[in-house]
């Protein structure tokens, strides 16, 4: 007992939740960072939906996982994975408890917002060649400028075959470029909204300008770049409307701060959640009692929508596929079956403190986010998980250690976002958002805290473990 009666109320009653750097020592930080490394080379390896399957494929096979379509019998410790069109990716162990009590899903997306090539993207204008974009999900457009980007995805030729392309990332590689106005003649521009201050067909990105030697032409820096890649690709103008071709950021993940606490990278909205969620499943320790599915879906970033978006049957039918296959009611399963949708929240940002209500707003370094429901001002668009669900998620994090916070996007009436969360939850599945608060969200270059990201992992692996 202290002096005070009120300390010691306080003490009894209040909120304990403070600064995990108040509450970890120095090994748990060094093991948190140390787990970090492992995440930053994902990042730099797997800049795009595509190539984050392929890391997740590598990953799954080295730990003993192997490609499944329904056609051998399974038994409890089995690993395995399907692969949905190489843009995403459903992994599972299959548990040893009687099948009717469900499974336990965690579920991250792996597409971020980027500049896809048109269709027919390659022009020349006053002898400068370019790409014409149309960006993917919700970006501020004037960050795209004046910033190296890397050209990721594949190219499908007329003779169907498919040529991968990956070019800025090496060392000596070329990079590519939005260009912006100088400030000395934008005083135009400079008037135009925030959201219109670098539109949407001006996000055109500089590929080149040297012509190929022939003045008799017309066209012949497009004619230049064109022989080139042909050269190097052995494609033709056409074969880009058969392509799916990216334009990232070409810089690399990298420790922020001097005490290099933090993240720097493109593309954590949702790797920092796909990384932890896949490594969860892979150090799952032994059989686990529920089969245990991690799901890594694109079109996350555009509304869920598409065959490989979780708003698609391809989880339902797995998870159905799966529930018969090992002798359960497909609906009774799925119906008990419980779901982490992992993916990130807002950190609440010093600098505009004005959007986020500071008590139900994410900080970093307070753990890993609870997020009850997301969408925007009453709710809409949203899966609330329920008080019991909650209680249940809360109270496994805080029995297994875990450091987590609650928090929700933004003030009520200022905008909002969603997850998947709701169409795993309109599957009839107890679902909550449970991810890592980010700074700059959505910008070619993003923040998390390394603690957070490990505190996401442990967060998904004590769920299947459970
Ligand atoms: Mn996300
Ligand atoms: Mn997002």
């Amino acid at each position: 007992m202290s002096e005070s009666k009120a300390k010691d109320l306080k003490e009894e009653l209040f909120t304990k939740k403070k600064n995990a750097g108040f509450i970890l020592n120095e090994n748990d930080i060094k093991e948190a960072d140390d787990f970090c490394k492992g995440y930053m080379s994902f990042l730099d390896a797997a800049k795009t939906e595509r190539e984050a399957v392929c890391e997740a494929v590598n990953m799954l096979e080295e730990n003993g996982f192997v490609e499944y379509n329904f056609d051998k019998d399974l038994k409890s410790g089995d690993k395995i994975y399907i692969n949905n069109r190489g843009k995403a990716i459903i992994a599972a162990i299959i548990g040893s408890d009687d099948v009717s009590k469900g499974f336990k899903i965690n579920a991250a997306h792996i597409d971020s917002p980027r500049l896809d090539l048109k269709q027919n993207p390659i022009y020349e204008d006053n002898q400068i060649g370019f790409f014409k974009t149309h960006y993917y999900g919700g970006i501020k457009k004037y960050q795209w400028t004046a910033i190296p980007l890397a050209l990721h995805g594949v190219i499908i030729n007329s003779k169907n075959e498919k040529i991968e392309v990956k070019i800025g990332e090496e060392e000596n590689d070329p990079v590519f470029c939005v260009c912006d106005l100088l400030p000395h003649l934008a005083t135009q521009q400079m008037k135009r909204t925030l959201s219109e201050g670098v539109k949407g067909e001006e996000l055109n990105i500089i590929i080149g300008s040297r012509p190929f030697k022939d003045d008799k032409e017309s066209e012949m820096v497009k004619l230049n770049i064109i022989k080139i890649l042909n050269e190097k690709y052995g494609i033709a103008e056409d074969d880009f409307i058969s392509a799916e071709l990216e334009a990232v950021p070409a810089f690399k993940a990298k420790d922020i701060g001097f005490d290099r606490s933090m993240i720097g990278s493109y593309g954590q909205d949702d790797r920092v959640c796909a990384y932890t969620a896949l490594k969860a499943l892979l150090d799952c320790n032994g059989v686990p009692k529920k089969t245990v599915i991690t799901v890594l879906t694109d079109k996350e970033e555009t509304g869920s929508d598409g065959n490989t978006g979780l708003n698609s049957s391809y989880l339902n039918y797995f998870i159905y596929d799966l529930a018969e296959k090992l002798g359960g009611r497909p609906r009774q399963v799925i119906s008990a079956s419980e779901c982490l949708s992992a993916d990130v929240n807002a950190a609440f940002d010093p600098t505009f403190p004005d959007v986020l209500e500071i008590r139900n707003a994410s900080k970093i370094n307070y753990g890993v986010c609870v997020t009850k429901f997301t969408g925007s001002r009453g709710k809409s668009g949203t899966s609330d998980a329920s008080a019991e669900f909650v209680a249940k998620i809360r109270n496994l994090l805080d029995s297994k250690n875990v450091i987590w916070q609650t928090g929700e996007l933004g003030k009520v009436d200022l905008g909002g976002g969603g997850t998947v969360a709701q169409y795993i939850a309109n599957l009839n599945i107890d679902v909550i958002d449970v991810g890592v608060p980010v700074l700059s969200m959505h910008a070619p270059f993003e923040i998390t805290s390394k603690i957070d990201t490990y505190m996401a992992y442990k967060a998904f692996k004590v769920f299947i473990e459970d």
